[in-house]
């Protein structure tokens, strides 16, 4: 009698389990976690150094997100709630981002008084502002402002003209962070100004970044050394502009976001996208069976996005009865996406990393996550507190509120005089930085690779293809013995909370 069950015949039965229903037999360990790779392949062409992605939602993904998430080696996907203005200056700011420099400083004028410098300090928490001739970034740099130089003054009314130094330290445009970093240690200044050949401000460096900067060795960066960019875009005929402009932009992978994604206007949207910009990457979906992949690949598409109705703000299989068991979706999708070495991204419902472990260990190359990502600190919108716990708010692109602004675009929903709304929106709990967020994930799977006995994803589905990864389905005892049980009180510190083992 053999223990546990291959991925094959686990899913043999055709029932629509999910990542709770399944629990991983361990491995052999003859290796340290710190051998364990998690290096993946997104796409066809892109290959990033952790598999995580951040969905296009509009309370989940904007420039700041798609440039930490590089960063920390996942990639973003900017939403499309937006004007196409508005989402390619989000891709130019990831593709221009360099690390430690500031590329949109908050700028005053000499006109302005102290009391502007207030309302900034207030509001985002630094004092040390240039001052350029109109109060723009781009023109010319006529002094700073720094605390010291003002927080003894009694009169707020007082105009920087008056009160800002002009004798300046600053450096031209292409310095090197490392040089920037030296400039600043001798001059003893907290902030340096970066200005072109015409005197004109074009970023800025911080004394304090600086001294807390990292290297990201890991970082998703395309061929010129830019960080990757990811944008979505719809399947309507209208959004074939917005798919040139994000390409003008720099954005390396565009996902097509489509509820259902085994449509006509898809398919149509795939072959415009392959032939009018062969380099662009594509991602196609969502999708949750072998036919949609196999139509989806034949029309083009370099990466798979799989995930019907399991997404945490998502009411679409209550709502519309199709769908799918998000495990048994990733495994079928990936055995024949597999086939055609075409990678799969299982979407949503992850909520914690052994979801991200069994979705990556029935077939994912990547997963997408809004929920997990979601009240992070680079997540667009504001935080704010309810019964003394701060928090954001996260919602479904398909909620009546997103819809309202827009986002039905991935529903069909042209024009329609009467919405069904397919997802909720709501609040979650502030879970800090995804700076310590993405590193406490990887090292999560890290060990859970180990405890499978696999040293990286290849080996991981070389296992499954194999049948040598063993799975066993849980019973509801099962599930309930697995979680913390029988205490009489505890607490579970919130993911973005735990403590980073550096
Ligand atoms: P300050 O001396 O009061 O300006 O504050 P610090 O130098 O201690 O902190 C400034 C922090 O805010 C750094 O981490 C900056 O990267 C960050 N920051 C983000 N945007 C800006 C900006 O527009 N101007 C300044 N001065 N800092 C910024
Ligand atoms: P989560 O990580 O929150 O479980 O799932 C995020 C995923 O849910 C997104 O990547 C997207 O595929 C999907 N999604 C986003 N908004 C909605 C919505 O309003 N309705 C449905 N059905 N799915 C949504």
């Amino acid at each position: 009698m053999t223990d546990g069950m291959s991925a094959r015949e686990l899913f043999g039965s055709h029932s629509s389990m999910t990542y709770d229903d399944i629990v991983i037999l361990p491995g052999f360990i003859d290796f340290g976690v710190q051998e364990v790779q998690l290096r993946t392949r997104l796409t066809r062409e892109i290959e990033i150094a952790a598999p995580l992605c951040s969905s296009p939602m509009d309370t989940v993904t904007e420039s700041d997100m798609a440039v930490n998430l590089a960063l920390l080696g996942g990639i973003g996907f900017i939403h499309y709630n937006n004007s196409i203005e508005q989402q390619t200056n989000m891709v130019r700011r990831v593709k221009r981002f360099e690390n430690g420099f500031i590329i949109e400083p908050m700028v005053l004028s000499p006109d302005h008084c102290l009391a502007d410098v207030d309302a900034i300090r207030e509001r985002h928490g630094f004092s040390g502002i240039p001052v350029t001739q109109d109060g723009t970034l781009n023109s010319k740099l006529v002094g700073i402002v720094a605390n010291r130089d003002i927080d003894f003054e009694q009169d707020r009314s007082i105009l920087l003209r008056d009160v800002m130094t002009v004798d300046l330290v600053t450096a031209s445009k292409g310095i090197t962070l490392k040089e920037a970093n030296r400039l600043l240690r001798e001059s003893k200044k907290g902030k340096l100004p970066i200005i072109d050949e015409n005197g004109l401000l074009a970023a800025l460096v911080s004394r304090t970044d600086i001294k807390k900067n990292r290297d990201f060795p890991d970082a998703s960066k395309s061929s010129d050394k830019q960080l990757m960019a990811g944008a979505a875009v719809s399947t309507r005929k209208q959004d074939r502009e917005r798919l040139e402009a994000l390409v003008e932009a720099g954005v390396d992978v565009v996902v097509i976001d489509s509820a259902q994604g085994h449509s006509i206007f898809q398919i149509e949207m795939i072959e415009y996208a392959r032939s009018s910009f062969p380099d662009l990457q594509v991602i196609a979906g969502n999708v949750v069976t072998q036919d949609q992949c196999a139509a989806l690949i034949q029309a083009g598409a370099d990466g798979i996005r799989v995930g019907m109705g399991p997404g945490s703000i998502c009411t679409t299989q209550e709502t519309m009865a199709v769908g799918r068991g998000q495990a048994a979706a990733v495994y079928h999708c990936a055995l024949l996406c597999r086939e055609q070495n075409v990678p799969v991204i299982a979407d949503g419902g992850i909520r914690d990393i052994g979801h991200i472990v069994k979705a990556l260990s029935v077939g994912a190359s990547c997963v997408m996550m809004g929920l997990l990502f979601s009240g992070t600190s680079e997540t667009p919108g504001e935080y704010f507190y309810q019964n003394g716990v701060r928090l954001k708010r996260y919602r479904g692109m398909a909620s009546i509120e997103a819809m309202d602004a827009g986002g039905d675009k991935r529903y069909f929903a042209d024009n329609e005089q009467v919405r069904v709304a397919q997802g909720v929106s709501g609040m979650v709990m502030d879970k800090g930085s995804i700076r310590n967020l993405v590193p406490y994930l990887c090292q999560g799977l890290k060990h859970a690779f180990q405890d499978m006995g696999v040293r990286n994803l290849a080996a991981l589905h070389d296992a499954l293809d194999q049948g040598e990864l063993c799975f066993e389905t849980r019973t509801q005892s099962a599930q309930q013995e697995g979680g913390v049980h029988d205490m009489y009180s505890y607490e579970k510190p919130a993911l973005g909370t735990r403590e980073r083992i550096e």
